[in-house]
């Protein structure tokens, strides 16, 4: 697409049903979303205007659903979000190419070619098998990410399974699988790697990042990596709990709890921490920037979250409808992904027993729920040592 003409994303945009004061709106809610002013709008309208093709961009799929390309492509009514992306970038995704065999390679190819393009990895890598899965025309996987990643300006590992090998690590984890920074860090290959995990990811994120380094330049800058946290992941989407921008939050002081769904509490909203919500121990902003054009999320839908935005999430959460009053804490000092998340979630879990004592010494649950009764009723429901 060429972009030398100011005004050929808005006609873009038109084509596909969005409005150039959608279009403004939405770059308002990436600059709240990177924590930039109002005042940045038309900087990133001009950007991603002119911004197509600074950097190419191209998808590679490991071992995964495909529900973070399915999450993006929306193909029968994309949001402004899809339409940026499309727009933006991806000179190349692999399970949505028009082009196939040879033809889908050579365009890969031609991206590989130019060192400083942007790698976007979904999906886990997957050590197991002698290493051959994920194998394209003769090529695995392994081999795959270990040509693509070098020459890469940045990658993004988009979902869950991308950040530290998703569902598809749980437990005895058959295909040894494992994340795209991990996997890189044995080979020696040292490309910035963001991580933007959940399961799907969501695409508001991926476009936020992609102007982030692609054209607002923190990645020529290095000031991306200021951005993110220990994790490799973005600051600004992932520096809160889901507990902290909760609509329930207000039932969670008050002790208004949902103990059974089917039930009058379920009904009324209550908040949804007995029958596992992780949003206490889960880092991302959900709340705010929702999912499918903003309609809603997934406690906003009626189910607790299951903590998709930590590390090794699975493991740790499931069963994903217990509560995890009783996680042991791991050894303090490791910092293997899964004790990280198992501390985290450890930390949450005794930070809200003191914080129930403390409601309970207050007198704050009165006419709220009995936290004596929640214990009898985990007591029931919990097998011993929760996340087992
Ligand atoms: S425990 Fe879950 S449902 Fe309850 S307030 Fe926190 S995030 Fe919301
Ligand atoms: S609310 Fe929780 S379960 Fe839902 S997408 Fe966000 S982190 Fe995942």
């Amino acid at each position: 697409m060429a972009h030398e003409d100011h005004d050929a994303i808005y006609d873009l945009l038109a084509a596909r049903g969005v409005s150039r004061r959608d279009f403004l709106a939405y770059c308002g809610s990436i600059a709240a979303l990177l924590g930039l002013s109002e005042a940045y709008v038309p900087q990133i309208a001009a950007a991603v205007n002119r911004g197509a093709r600074l950097k190419p961009a191209i998808w590679l799929n490991g071992g995964a659903c495909t529900g973070c390309t399915e999450a993006i492509a929306q193909a029968d009514s994309p949001d402004v979000a899809t339409i940026v992306l499309e727009i933006l970038s991806l000179d190349f995704i692999e399970t949505l190419s028009m082009a196939q065999g040879e033809d889908a390679l050579a365009a890969a190819e031609a991206v590989f070619e130019e060192p400083g393009y942007i790698l976007i990895y979904e999906g886990s890598v997957m050590k197991g098998f002698d290493g051959n899965a994920l194998r394209i025309g003769g090529i695995t996987g392994l081999e795959e990410l270990e040509h693509a990643a070098p020459n890469a300006a940045a990658i993004v590992a988009v979902g869950s399974c991308a950040v530290d090998g998703g569902f598809v690590m749980a437990r005895p984890n058959p295909a040894d699988a494992t994340g795209v920074s991990m996997y890189l860090q044995e080979k020696g290959i040292d490309t910035p790697v963001v991580n933007l995990p959940t399961c799907p990811v969501n695409p508001e994120w991926v476009v936020a990042i992609l102007v982030d380094v692609l054209l607002l330049g923190t990645l020529e800058t290095g000031a991306i990596l200021d951005k993110l946290d220990r994790h490799g992941r973005p600051k600004y989407i992932f520096g809160q709990t889901i507990h902290d921008n909760c609509p329930r939050r207000g039932h969670f002081e008050n002790g208004n709890f949902v103990y059974e769904f089917g039930t009058e509490q379920e009904a009324l909203g209550y908040c949804l921490y007995p029958v596992g919500c992780k949003g206490p121990q889960t880092y991302t902003n959900c709340p705010i920037v929702r999912w499918n054009r903003r309609a809603s999320w997934c406690v906003e839908a009626g189910s607790p979250c299951i903590g998709c935005g930590s590390l090794d999430w699975v493991d740790v959460g499931a069963p994903f409808l217990n509560r995890h009053r009783d996680l042991p804490l791991p050894e303090v000092g490791n910092t293997q992904p899964n004790t990280i998340a198992g501390v985290v979630a450890g930390i949450a879990a005794a930070g809200l027993a003191v914080h129930a004592v403390g409601m309970k010494a207050t007198g704050r649950t009165s006419g709220g729920a009995p936290y004596e009764e929640m214990k009898e009723r985990d007591k029931k429901r919990m097998k011993k040592g929760g996340g087992e």
